[in-house]
């Protein structure tokens, strides 16, 4: 990929597109292509396929997505399967047409089995049943990831799907009710301390294991794939170590300066006990992740009390700005 290559970050306002983006201008790539959402919609088959016949992009990153915590994957089963079939589709099958040199695809750890060997390996894909709080996703993600292999077995592309960990940083949505574990728990213990709460719910019996990566990592990992990374085999991309929820709340409790109790809300579901990703095969090609946990959810709380709205009795906190970091 040269430094003039013509680029498509796809999602380039969300989590990790915003970051991979940034970080591609860092690295001097100057000739990027990308639309918001309201400018092209992913969705829609021909407005693709008209955008690519237009902009020519060479390589394409798949960071579009439908994303969400587990409530809101509880709640929209519906939204979380269709979006991301229709997106991934509709990006990779107009890739192969219009001769894209090379498409990397944005996986995600939940492609696992729920009761999968620990660490999880990339060969462990379709082994057992998946988590059912997040099915209709995982089985958009696994899709995406067989469709680019048949693409490449059949049509000679070079398609590549990394599987990244449960990710956080700078930018992500805050709003506890729909995010993912480490924004929520930041929204509500800024909450409680601000507003002088006695307790902080934490969904579920703290006892699930879970691993993070800072998204600034994960977005230097996802060009280094690009560049060095040719195989059809999924590939995944952690830290390859693992917290209990318990242990994250009191983490970012200690982080956010909280001084009240956290409480166990068992009505919540847990999810997948246990994701661990197995991480040597990206690790055997050089790469690792450089942002220890404490210091990334100092960095997010940092990012989050510049940008999200001051609490008062009418505002919301979580109305945060997004993708300026
Ligand atoms: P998951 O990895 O797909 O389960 O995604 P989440 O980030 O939504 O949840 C991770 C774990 O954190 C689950 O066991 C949740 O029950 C637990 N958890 C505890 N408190 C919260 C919270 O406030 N929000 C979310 N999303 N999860 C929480």
């Amino acid at each position: 990929m040269t430094r003039r290559a013509r680029i498509f970050v796809a999602g380039h306002t969300g989590l990790v597109g915003s970051h991979l983006f940034r970080k591609l201008k860092e690295k001097g790539y100057t000739n990027l292509v990308y639309r918001t959402r309201k400018q092209l919609d992913l969705r829609d088959q021909e407005k693709v396929y008209d955008f690519f016949k237009r902009e020519r992009p060479e390589y394409v990153f798949v960071a579009a997505a439908r994303v969400g915590g587990i409530l809101a994957n509880r709640d929209h089963p519906a939204e979380f399967i269709y979006d991301n079939l229709a997106i991934q589709t509709n990006v990779i099958h107009t890739s192969y047409l219009l001769g894209v040199k090379k498409l990397l695809f944005l996986g995600s750890s939940c492609i696992y089995p729920r009761n999968c060997p620990q660490p999880m390996k990339e060969e462990y894909l379709l082994s057992g049943y998946l988590e059912k709080t997040n099915e209709p996703y995982a089985v958009a993600k696994i899709s995406g990831i067989i469709m680019c292999q048949a693409y490449n077995q059949q049509y000679g592309t070079n398609f590549i799907c990394a599987m990244p960990t449960n990710l956080y940083g700078p930018g992500d949505h805050f709003d506890p009710k729909s995010s993912h574990v480490i924004p929520g728990l930041i929204s509500k213990f800024h909450e409680a301390k601000t507003l002088g709460r006695k307790f902080v719910e934490v969904w579920g019996t703290g006892k699930p294991m879970r691993e993070f990566l800072f998204v600034e990592d994960l977005a230097e990992a996802l060009i280094f794939l690009m560049e060095n990374y040719n195989s059809s085999e999924i590939i995944n991309v952690g830290t390859g170590e693992e917290i209990s929820i318990k242990e994250l709340a009191e983490m970012i409790k200690g982080v956010v300066g909280y001084q009240g109790q956290i409480k166990f809300d068992i009505s919540k579901p847990d999810g997948t006990p246990r994701k661990l990703l197995d991480v040597s095969r990206i690790s055997s090609l050089g790469w690792r992740a450089r942002v220890g946990l404490k210091d990334g959810l100092a960095i997010t709380y940092a990012w989050y009390l510049r940008n999200c709205k001051k609490l008062d009795s009418r505002k919301t906190h979580y109305n945060c700005k997004t993708a300026k970091h």
